[in-house]
Formats: C-alpha cells, structure tokens, sequence
C-alpha cells in the first residue's frame, strides 16, 4: 500500500526486500545526500533495515543509521545532522506481520503530498545508480536517543526537579516494541519509579499493539497490582500514549493530547491544532487554557503543517499522538509521557478525578460502503438535514454543535466512507452516525 509518507504491506507479500530496496533507493535519489535510518522492534526489521542501507549506498547516500528507535526519535536526529531526510523502517501500531517505510523530509517532518509525488515522479524516471566509487558510506549515531531525552527535559515546560520531588509510580507497557529503548531511561531521569511489562525488544507483540483501552488489560491489572499513580502504554514506534488512571481504568488515548496540552497552555498561549476526527475533549482542554482549537484534515502532516503556519504550541491526534512545536513537529510518546507528569503534579489530584471532572462524551465510529458516484449529493443532503451546524469541509465533510459533532469522510485507502460522531451520550452519537448512514445508503 503506498501512501503520501510511505510504503506499507504485509512481510513476504507485498512487502519484499525487492520493493522495499526499490523505494529507498529511489527516496535517497529523491533527496541527494546523508540520510537518516532507523527501525522499530519488528521480527522482520533487520532485514529490511539491512536492505534499506544498500539501497541508500547504491544511489551515493551517506547514511547515518540511529538503529532501533522510536520514530520521533528518529526525525529529532534528520534535524539534528541537518540531513536530507529520514527513513523510518515500522508499520507502527499495526500488527506483527506488517512492516513499512516512513519517509521523513530534511524539516523532520513526513513527506507531504506535493514532496510525495515529487518522489514517484523521479522513481518512474528511472533510479540513477553510483559507480563503485561513489557509493555512500555508513556511520553508527548511538546518542540520538539520549539527544531526544534530554530535548524533552529542556523543554520549559517541564519541571524536573519538582516532577523528580513528586516521584510518581508509573506502570508502563512497551508492548515489546522500540518503546522499550527510551521510556525506561526518561522516566528515570523524572524520578519516576516505574514498574514494567513486555520490555523486550523483539517485535513478538503479545497483545494488539494498538495503544487502544481494549488492548490495555495486562497494564490494568499492573496499575492495580503495582498501586501505580499512572499507566503507560505505547505503540510499537513510540508515537502514540495512552494513559491509564490510578484505578487501573484505561482512560481511552483521546485524553493524552488534552491532558498533555493543559500543561503547555499553563505556560504559553497559543492555538491547539488537531484533527477533524479527534474528540471533543481537547476543545474543552483548550478552553480551560483559554485557547481556540483548530482543526486540520487527519493526517499526521496534516496536523503540523497547520501547528507551523499557526504558531501553535501544542497539538496532535486523538489517537495519542502528542505533538510539541518546541521540540519538533512530529507525534512524540515520550513527550506526551512528560507533560502527562507534569500535568499530575500541577493539577495535585489523581488522574480519575481529573477525568471526572471533565466532561464525558461517547464516540461511535462506523466503516460504510462508498456510494457509487460523487458525494456531493450525499454532502448536499447532509447540508440540509443538519442546518444549523457549523460546516467544515477541509476533508469530506464536517457538522459540529456546541456539544457533539459527525464527520463524514471518504477513506484514502480503502473504498469506504467512515462515519464518526461524538455526543454527550452513545445514543446521541448513534444517533447522528444513523442519519448520517440514511444518506448514505439511500443514493
Ligand atoms: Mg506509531
């Protein structure tokens, strides 16, 4: 499957070392000069890591090869040796026997669209291959995750010494991926005391690895056993943080970007940018922070793309993806888990009562078939039956009210049309997903 950032598919299908070689080598074509590499804990990264550094050597790409580490780690370290850009070698939260390459732009940030097709364009062209003597050298960087560490805790908004005094209890679940090389090591230097689970870093995840409250049992049961102030899980690249509260209650991931947002808007003000199908719960983050929210279409780049030209501070997904514009714009675990304590200790209350004082809101999300023909009609229709709405239609096609919202949009991979609103309640959420589908069903 190719995507504007990417290429992804499943190990030994479609993902061969043939077309993976393929496009790194047309990627450091793309970019012309060092380039940066790294991978996750996946079984099959090594041997794609392998490939990817031929490949770059192949068309005179000097690479300087981080080795397994989180993907925000990994971008940190482009801008960091100023490179040409980056390859990420994961498939993120997807399952075990999927890989993928991620292409990072010399900003940091992933390829956009327009950079994207720049780069198929040239491969169709043909990739031009170096002569034995003008092949691209390697080198070992073993410091840019201890460079990606420290960068978090010179962030102003971060108060080591008081977060240190605190000495939170933190549970904390790797789900056997790259997590496991940074978490640990941050955590410590907060002072935290942090009680572990799948910390090995061979990719044999043992569960889901999507940081979703369904797959979030095992660091539950750890919260409970260990009385931990807080869990911690996240995803296999290390993006993505979802939290669990002292109960032992997994919050759900949408509550990692208002939390973490609330201790940055304590010190800078600045506009919360997120995406068009995150929760409602970062409106209300912002609004205690004083804030306006901003909404881009979904979409990593997307979100910070928007976060650069509005100079906001602090934005991300309601996945769990935390993006903080001082240290780069790009989804950061390790980030969000430091705001997230941060905010604990601001806030001096157990993380179930600051959820509960919030308002609750259900979120229903369903996959339809895409009509044949256009949306416009589906979308003219849906005009008129929610008059009164505010519209957004940056990507397909938003209604929001005070208090809910329903966002209508195609999917850019798969041939449906997913449908997701939020409410006070799940009825009230169904609700609207049900008018929504009438539509979309009756064309
Ligand atoms: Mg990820």
């Amino acid at each position: 499957m190719i995507s504007v950032s990417g290429i992804r598919g499943r190990v030994g299908e479609a993902l061969t070392p043939e077309v993976v070689a393929s496009y790194a080598a047309a990627f450091g074509a793309w970019a012309r000069g060092t380039i940066v590499v790294g991978r996750d804990s996946r079984v099959s990264g090594p041997m794609f890591h392998r490939v990817v550094l031929a490949a770059l050597q192949s068309v005179g790409c000097d690479v300087i090869d981080v080795g397994m580490a989180p993907t925000p780690t990994i971008q940190l370290a482009v801008e960091h040796h100023h490179a040409a850009g980056g390859l990420a070698i994961t498939a993120s939260h997807n399952p075990i026997e999927w890989n993928a390459l991620k292409f990072i732009a010399p900003s940091g940030l992933f390829l956009s669209a327009a950079e994207g097709a720049e780069m198929r364009e040239a491969m169709a062209r043909g990739i031009p291959r170096a002569t034995w003597d003008c092949l691209g050298h390697v080198t070992l960087d073993d410091d840019a995750i201890a460079r990606h560490i420290d960068a978090i805790l010179a962030l102003p908004y971060i108060d080591v010494p008081a977060i240190r005094r605190r000495a939170f209890h933190v549970a904390l679940d790797c789900v056997r991926g790259a997590g496991a090389t940074m978490m640990p090591a941050l955590l410590d230097r907060l002072g935290c005391r942090v009680e572990a689970i799948n910390m090995q870093t061979d990719g044999r995840f043992p569960r889901p690895p999507e940081p979703v409250a369904d797959n979030l049992g095992e660091l539950e049961d750890l919260v409970r056993r260990s009385h931990a102030d807080v869990g911690m899980a996240v995803d296999p690249d290390v993006d993505r943080l979802a939290l669990v509260d002292e109960i032992g209650k997994a919050i759900g991931e949408d509550y990692t970007l208002a939390l973490a947002a609330g201790a940055v808007l304590r010190h800078t003000k600045g506009p919360v940018v997120t995406n068009l199908s995150t929760s409602r719960v970062v409106d209300d983050a912002a609004a205690l922070g004083g804030v306006q929210v901003i909404r881009a279409p979904v979409g990593e780049v997307n979100v910070a793309v928007r976060m650069r030209d509005e100079g906001s501070p602090v934005g991300g997904e309601g996945n769990g993806g935390v993006i903080v514009k001082d240290l780069h714009l790009g989804r950061d675990a390790p980030a969000g888990a430091a705001l997230v304590l941060q905010m604990l200790l601001d806030a001096n209350a157990p993380l179930s009562r600051i959820i509960s004082q919030r308002p609750r809101y259900a979120i229903v999300k369903e996959k339809l078939d895409r009509p044949a023909g256009s949306l416009d009609s589906v979308y003219t229709a849906l005009r008129t039956a929610f008059a009164g709405a505010g519209v957004d239609t940056a990507d397909g096609i938003r209604f929001a009210w005070a208090d809910r919202w329903v966002h209508v949009r195609p999917s850019g991979t798969e041939p449906v049309v997913r449908v997701i609103a939020e409410a006070p309640t799940e009825a009230q959420a169904r609700e609207l997903v049900e008018r929504s589908r009438s539509y979309l069903s009756g064309q």
